[in-house]
């Protein structure tokens, strides 16, 4: 697939629209949409597939990941046939962006601290809140955006919203500092038809946001899992090789690997998914923390070393916290490109 993707481009300002147009070409964003949808048929364990083998093969995780991630958001968000077919046709074929604005400023994506609301007005609904970091905020045409809409037993209730970039009550701004490229989005009292509400109302969190956090860590986990394959590759065939170190090494990524082909058939990102999720990061960690040191030893390519630094970074962050020189790096590079 990747040898019928467009060539890479060296450094890109913004996202790379010309690179992502030629990709929907390839039925990229449409890898795991049903054909009927005007996808091409596949599923989550090929979106997965496809994001070892662009890891295996160097791809950089700027477009790599900005590609999986949109192919995600439609598969996600877009992928059943009660979706709304106008976003969904304008994502298939490249010219049209979706964000997803869930976390928010100084809070995060805990949804026991989301403030931004949505009420109903009649037949419409309106909406208000603030939204950040948003990835590809900058260039979205569509936010789809978190909002409680009301509270059952004492919980309350999510739903998801289509918002459009040009609905009146939306700025969107740049972030500066170490989210810059990002972007925050203010919806001022923004009025929406009723087909904005995705899926059912109130079952948002069940629906879209809790898996969606999930499937988006497994399909990073398996970019990752083919960087890591990359690299053991790239020591074997680099002279000195230990080769008691380098199956040392390799043998949590083949874990990974068994961890990630099993979870990817799962129709479900459940609490069952979670704990294996779980573990298949621990896997990581353990691949990371003996491979690293063998690759620079051995002299492999500093972006490929890198590229694997970073993606452990972003996917263990909640483990760690705290921004280091390398999450600022991470942060620098995605802002303009994905995650
Ligand atoms: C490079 C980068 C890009 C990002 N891009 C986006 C983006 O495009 N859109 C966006 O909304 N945020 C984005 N974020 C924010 C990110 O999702 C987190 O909210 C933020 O990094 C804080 O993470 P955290 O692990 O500290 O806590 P949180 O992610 O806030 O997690 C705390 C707890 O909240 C719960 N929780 C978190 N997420 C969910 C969820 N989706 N559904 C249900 N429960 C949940 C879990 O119990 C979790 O343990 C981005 C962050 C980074 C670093």
């Amino acid at each position: 697939m990747a040898a019928h993707l467009p060539p890479v481009a060296g450094s890109q300002q913004g996202f790379p629209w010309a690179w992502w147009r030629a990709a929907a070409a390839q039925g990229v964003p449409g890898i795991a949409v049903g054909t009927a949808l005007g996808g091409r048929g596949g599923d989550q364990a090929a979106l997965w597939a496809l994001a070892e083998r662009l890891g295996r093969a160097a791809w950089p995780p700027g477009l790599a990941v900005a590609g999986l991630f949109e192919a995600l958001v439609v598969h996600h968000y877009f992928g059943q046939a009660d979706a709304p077919s106008d976003i969904r046709d304008a994502l298939l074929s490249g010219e049209a962006l979706a964000a997803v604005a869930t976390s928010e400023p100084e809070i995060g994506a805990n949804p026991k601290h989301l403030a931004t609301r949505a009420e109903r007005r009649g037949a419409s609904w309106r909406l208000s809140g603030v939204k950040a970091p948003i990835t590809h905020g900058l260039d979205a045409s569509v936010f789809l955006v978190l909002a409680v809409t009301g509270e059952q037993s004492g919980r309350r209730r999510f739903s998801v919203f289509a918002v459009p970039r040009t609905a009146a009550g939306v700025t969107v701004e740049p972030l500066s500092g170490p989210m810059a490229g990002h972007a925050r989005v203010t919806f001022a009292e923004v009025e929406l038809a009723s087909h904005a509400l995705l899926g059912a109302e109130g079952r948002a969190l069940e629906q879209f946001a809790r898996p969606f956090r999930l499937r988006e860590q497994g399909l990073l986990l398996a970019y990752a899992l083919g960087l890591a394959g990359g690299l053991g590759d790239a020591i074997a065939t680099t002279a000195p090789v230990v080769p008691a170190r380098l199956g040392e090494a390799m043998a949590p990524v083949a874990a990974l690997g068994a961890t990630l082909a099993h979870l990817a058939r799962q129709p479900e990102a459940d609490a069952r998914f979670e704990a294996v999720l779980t573990g298949a990061l621990g896997q990581l960690k353990a691949a990371q923390d003996l491979m690293l040191p063998q690759a620079r030893e051995a002299g492999v390519a500093r972006e490929s070393v890198a590229a694997l630094q970073q993606m452990a970074f972003f996917l263990l962050r909640g483990q760690t916290r705290g921004h280091d020189r390398l999450g600022r790096s991470l942060i620098n590079q995605t802002s303009t490109q994905g995650v």
